[in-house]
C-alpha cells in the first residue's frame, strides 16, 4: 500500500457503525489499519467482528445520538481504551418523510439533533483532542462528516433531512477554517443513493427505484463499500492538504 493511505497506528471513531454506510467505512478504515471504535446505540458485534477478522481492535461504545449528553464520555472512553482518537467518522443519521406542510415540530427536532447538533458536539469533542495533541507531537487529526446529495439539492418531503445536511456541508468547511491551521483536515463524504436500511423505502418503491437508477450514469445503487475508499483517502496523510471539502460519491448523479 502507498504509506499515504496506511492508517496503522491510528484509532478512528465511527458513529452508527452496526450497519449501512458506518460498517462499511469502519470494515475499510480497519483494512487500512485503523483501530475502531464502533459508537451507537444498537450493537455493532457484526462489525466488531469483521474488524477483529482484520486483526483490528474493536471497542463498543454505548451512546444514543438523539442528544449531545454521552458526546463527551464517548471521547473519553475511547482514548483510554484505545489510546487515543486521530479520525472521526460522524456517521450516525436519521431521516423522517412527510410533506412540508404536514411536517411535525418532534420530525423537525429528531432529524437535527440527531444529524447536526450531536454532530457539530462531537466534532468540538473531538477537535479539542486533536489540536491538544497536534500541539504536543505534531500528529494530525481527520473529521470526516457524512454529508448528502441533499447537501447541494432541495429534495422532497424531506425538509430536516435537508436542512440538516445542508448544515452539516456548512459546518464541515466552517470547521477547517478554524481548525486547519491548528493540525485538524474537516471534511464531508456526499454519499449518494446507497442501498441500506435509511434507503430501503425508495428501494421497495418500483417506480421511485427506476427513476433513481436511470438517473445515476453508472446504473445501479451504491454500497457501502464504494463510500469506504474514500474514508479512508480523507482519513489518511494523502488528504493533508484537503480542507472543507464535501466528495460525492454518487455514481454521477450530481454531474447529470
Ligand atoms: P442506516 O443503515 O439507517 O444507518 C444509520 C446509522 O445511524 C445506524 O447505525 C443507526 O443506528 C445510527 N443512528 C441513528 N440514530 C442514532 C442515534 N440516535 N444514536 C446513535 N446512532 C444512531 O443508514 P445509512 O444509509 O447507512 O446512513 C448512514 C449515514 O449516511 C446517515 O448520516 C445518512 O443520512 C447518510 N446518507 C445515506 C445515504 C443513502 O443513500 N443510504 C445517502 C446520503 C447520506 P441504529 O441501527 O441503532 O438505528
Amino acid at each position: 500500500m502507498n504509506p499515504s493511505f496506511d492508517l496503522s497506528g491510528r484509532v478512528a471513531v465511527v458513529t452508527g457503525a452496526n450497519t449501512g454506510i458506518g460498517q462499511g467505512i469502519a470494515v475499510a478504515l480497519a483494512a487500512a489499519g485503523a483501530d475502531i471504535a464502533a459508537v451507537g446505540r444498537s450493537s455493532a458485534d457484526e462489525t466488531a467482528a469483521m474488524v477483529r477478522a482484520l486483526g483490528r481492535k474493536c471497542e463498543l461504545v454505548s451512546a444514543d445520538l438523539s442528544s449531545i449528553a454521552p458526546v463527551g464520555d464517548v471521547v473519553e472512553q475511547v482514548v483510554s481504551s484505545l489510546g487515543g482518537l486521530d479520525i472521526l467518522v460522524n456517521n450516525a443519521g436519521i431521516i423522517r418523510r412527510a410533506d412540508s406542510v404536514d411536517f411535525t415540530e418532534a420530525d423537525w427536532d429528531a432529524v437535527i439533533d440527531t444529524n447536526l447538533k450531536s454532530v457539530f458536539f462531537l466534532c468540538q469533542a473531538a477537535g479539542r483532542h486533536m489540536i491538544a495533541r497536534h500541539e504536543a507531537t505534531g500528529q494530525r487529526g481527520k473529521i470526516v462528516n457524512i454529508a448528502s446529495m441533499l447537501s447541494f439539492q432541495g429534495g422532497i418531503r424531506v425538509p430536516s433531512y435537508t436542512a440538516s445536511k445542508s448544515g452539516v456541508a456548512g459546518l464541515t468547511k466552517l470547521l477547517a477554517c478554524e481548525w486547519a491551521a491548528k493540525g485538524v483536515n474537516v471534511n464531508a463524504i456526499a454519499p449518494g443513493y446507497i442501498a441500506t436500511n435509511n434507503t430501503a423505502a425508495l428501494q421497495a418503491d418500483e417506480t421511485r427505484n427506476r427513476q433513481i437508477i436511470e438517473r445515476i450514469p453508472e446504473g445501479r445503487w451504491g454500497s457501502p463499500e464504494d463510500i469506504g475508499g474514500a474514508a479512508v483517502f480523507l482519513s489518511s496523510k494523502a488528504a493533508d492538504y484537503v480542507q472543507g471539502h464535501v466528495l460525492a460519491v454518487d455514481g454521477g448523479w450530481l454531474a447529470r
